[in-house]
C-alpha cells in the first residue's frame, strides 16, 4: 500500500530528527532545503545516526535502518514537497521574516486539508499566519531536543486553526509514539518555556544572591527534583506528597507555598551582561568547558536512551 507522505521543510538538527521519526513509523517522507548542501548532509546524517542506533539497540519502529532510510527522499522544489502530502513539518530557522516568507509563499500552494505544523520553541502561530488564505490549516507542533528521545510534542493553535487540523496533527504525533499536549489557546512560551523560565529565574536568583553556587543550585533538580520529574509531573508528585492527596497537600502547604512564593523578587534581567551572568558562565564552563559541550551533548544522548527505555516501563 502507498503510505502518507510527510514533508519536512528545512534539513538541520530538528528537520532531520522528524525524518527519523515519521520514517520509523513507516511513513514516505520528503524533505525540502533552500541549499542543496544541507540535504546532502542530511542524507549522510541519517544514513549514519540511523545504523548507528540500529547497532545500539535503539532504532524505533519495526523497519531496518535501510528501510527507513529508503522512505526519505530530497527535494529542493518547494512544490514537490507539497504535492500529495498529508503534513508538512516546518523546521526552518528561528527567525520570523524568514518563517513569514515561507509560509505565504506555502499559502499559495497548499491543497484542501493539507496541515503545516511548526517546529518553532517560541513564535505563536498567529505571528506567521495571519492574513493567509489557509491560515486555519497552520498550527504550531512544538518538540524538546533530541526528539528521538524526548516524546512531548507541544500543539498550539493560532485563533483560526481548525479544530480538525489540531485533532489530526495529534492523532499523527500519536501514532509516531510521541506524547502531544495540546493547548486551548496560544500564549507566549507555551507551556513548556514557561515552566522552564520559571525555573530558570529562581536558579539564577539563588546563584546571584550567593545562596548556591552553579553546581549546587543544578545538583537540586539532577540529584533532587528532577528525579521525580522524570517520572510524574509536580501536580501528581503534590498528589502523592499527602495522606489524602493533592487537595490535602495545597490545605497543608498552600499557607508556606504563598509566604515563599511572595519573596521571590522581580524577574532577573539575564540577557543584561552583568556580573551575575558572568559568574554564571565562569561556573558552568569550570564545570563543563566550552570544547567539551559536544562530548558532554554526546553522553546526554547517551543516557537519555537508556532513561527513554525506562520511562516505557513506567
Ligand atoms: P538548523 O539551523 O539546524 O536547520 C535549519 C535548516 O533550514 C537549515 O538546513 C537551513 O538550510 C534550512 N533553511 C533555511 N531557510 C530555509 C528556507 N527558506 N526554506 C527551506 N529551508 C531553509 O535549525 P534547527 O535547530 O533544526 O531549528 C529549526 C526549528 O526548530 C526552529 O524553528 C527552532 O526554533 C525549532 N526547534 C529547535 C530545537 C533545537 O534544540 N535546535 C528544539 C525545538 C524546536
Amino acid at each position: 500500500s502507498v503510505q502518507k507522505k510527510i514533508g519536512i521543510v528545512g534539513s538541520g538538527l530538528i528537520g532531520r530528527a522528524w525524518a527519523m521519526l515519521f520514517a520509523a513509523a513507516g511513513y514516505t517522507v520528503q524533505m525540502y532545503d533552500i541549499l542543496e548542501s544541507q540535504l546532502v548532509t542530511a542524507q549522510q546524517e541519517l544514513d549514519k545516526e540511523l545504523h548507528s542506533l540500529e547497532e545500539k539497540g535503539a532504532l524505533r519502529g519495526q523497519l531496518k535502518a535501510s528501510e527507513q532510510l529508503a522512505l526519505i527522499g530530497f527535494t529542493q522544489q518547494l512544490e514537490e514537497l507539497v504535492r500529495d502530502a498529508v503534513h508538512i513539518q516546518e523546521c526552518v530557522p528561528e527567525q520570523l521574516q524568514l518563517k513569514k516568507s515561507l509560509y505565504s509563499q506555502l499559502d499559495g500552494l497548499l491543497g484542501g486539508d493539507t496541515v503545516v505544523a511548526s517546529s518553532t520553541s517560541t513564535f505563536m502561530p498567529s505571528l506567521y499566519s495571519e492574513g493567509l488564505q489557509r491560515r486555519q490549516q497552520m498550527l504550531v507542533a512544538h518538540p524538546l531536543n533530541p526528539p528521538y528521545f524526548i516524546p512531548l510534542v507541544e500543539i498550539v493553535p493560532a485563533p483560526w486553526t481548525t479544530a480538525e487540523a489540531v485533532e489530526r496533527t495529534r492523532l499523527l504525533m500519536l501514532s509516531l509514539g510521541q506524547r502531544p499536549v495540546t493547548l486551548k489557546r496560544e500564549i507566549e512560551g507555551f507551556a513548556t518555556n514557561r515552566i522552564q523560565y520559571a525555573i530558570l529565574n529562581e536558579v539564577w536568583r539563588l546563584v546571584e544572591s550567593g545562596i548556591l553556587s552553579v553546581a549546587d543550585v543544578d545538583r537540586v533538580l539532577s540529584q533532587g527534583l528532577g528525579l521525580r520529574y522524570a517520572l510524574l509531573g509536580s501536580l501528581e508528585t503534590a498528589h502523592l506528597n499527602a495522606p489524602g492527596g493533592v487537595a490535602d497537600y495545597f490545605k497543608r502547604f498552600g499557607a508556606e507555598i504563598s509566604a515563599v512564593s511572595a519573596t521571590y523578587g522581580p524577574t532577573p534581567d539575564t540577557q543584561a551582561e552583568g556580573a551575575a551572568l558572568a559568574e554564571i558562565a565562569r561556573q558552568c564552563e569550570k564545570l563543563v568547558p566550552l570544547a567539551e559541550l559536544d562530548q558532554r551533548r554526546a553522553t546526554r544522548d547517551a543516557f537519555l536512551i537508556h532513561l527513554a527505555r525506562l520511562k516505557k516501563q513506567f
